[in-house]
């Protein structure tokens, strides 16, 4: 479905990052992963070659460097000339009543999850608009679409991913390049393990389908918007969640 698209995956070290990159790369994209050190992708690294997928091209930075992001551009400039997908997954959160939220902890989401994302689309819309195609898929959460007590902070960011794929969806789709966000419900990572075993069947109550999800059907769904498959699709707010209602 994608062989030899040139994809670029944020936060791929981990979690629903490292199932969309094996995902993307076992559809035959080149893929270029993105972690913070070179260790932390290696395992990502080995599950795309071990199941066949083509050398992923690496580049390493924090989100919050936009020097460095200005040169990993570059760098995937120089070794592909053209860029046919963007997944800007990385992302954090922190959970804290408003009334006690810290300002760090608020800027610090706003910092990754909303500017780094918008800076993301932006450099990527460069290279895909002289070529006059592409595909950028954001990763927003349910929270951003229906807010959850204990969240403010990080649902206002992922409320922010969606009103700029919504916004650059309509500026760009005159120029070939679409814009979705998909909007995972609770899945099973690094970010969601901290949860006690009460809160967490308490949550399940909410999930309609009386499971948790997995990165990798998330990562089916982003396959799906960053294909053909999805031509006619832009602007377009995908839930993955199992029927969750909150
Ligand atoms: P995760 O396992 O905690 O992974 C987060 C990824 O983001 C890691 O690759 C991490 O890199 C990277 N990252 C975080 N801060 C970064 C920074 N400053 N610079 C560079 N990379 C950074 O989380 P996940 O569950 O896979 O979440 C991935 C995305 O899905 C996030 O945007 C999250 O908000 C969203 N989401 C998750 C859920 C869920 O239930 N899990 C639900 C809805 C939406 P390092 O390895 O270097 O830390």
């Amino acid at each position: 479905m994608l062989q030899n698209k040139v994809i670029f995956v944020t936060g791929a070290s981990r979690g629903i990052g490292q199932a969309i990159a094996t995902c993307l790369a076992a559809a035959g994209a080149q893929l270029v992963i993105h972690g913070r050190s070179e260790e932390s992708l290696k395992e990502t690294k080995s599950k795309i070659i071990s199941e066949g997928g083509l050398e992923p091209f690496s580049v390493l930075y924090d989100v919050r460097d936009q020097a460095e992001m200005k040169r990993a551009f570059q760098a995937i400039k120089r070794a592909f000339g053209r860029l046919d997908g963007l997944v800007n997954n990385a992302g954090i959160m922190k959970e804290s009543l408003l009334g006690m939220l810290k300002t760090d902890d608020l800027q610090e989401m706003l910092d990754i999850n909303v500017t780094a994302v918008l800076q993301h689309m932006q450099i990527a819309s460069r290279l895909m608009m002289k070529q006059k195609s592409g595909s950028i898929v954001n990763v927003s959460s349910i929270i951003g679409v229906r807010g959850i007590e204990g969240s403010a902070a990080y649902s206002a960011s992922k409320a922010a991913v969606i009103g700029a794929t919504l916004s650059a969806s309509k500026e760009w789709a005159g120029v070939g390049i679409r814009v979705n966000a998909v909007a995972p419900g609770f899945i099973e990572t690094d970010l969601t393990s901290h949860y006690r075993a009460e809160k967490k069947e308490d949550i399940l109550k909410s999930v309609k389908m009386n499971r948790f999800g997995r990165a990798d059907e998330v990562a089916d769904v982003i396959l799906f918007l960053l294909s053909g498959l999805s031509s006619y699709v832009t602007g377009q707010v995908i839930g993955v969640d199992g029927g969750m209602v909150i």
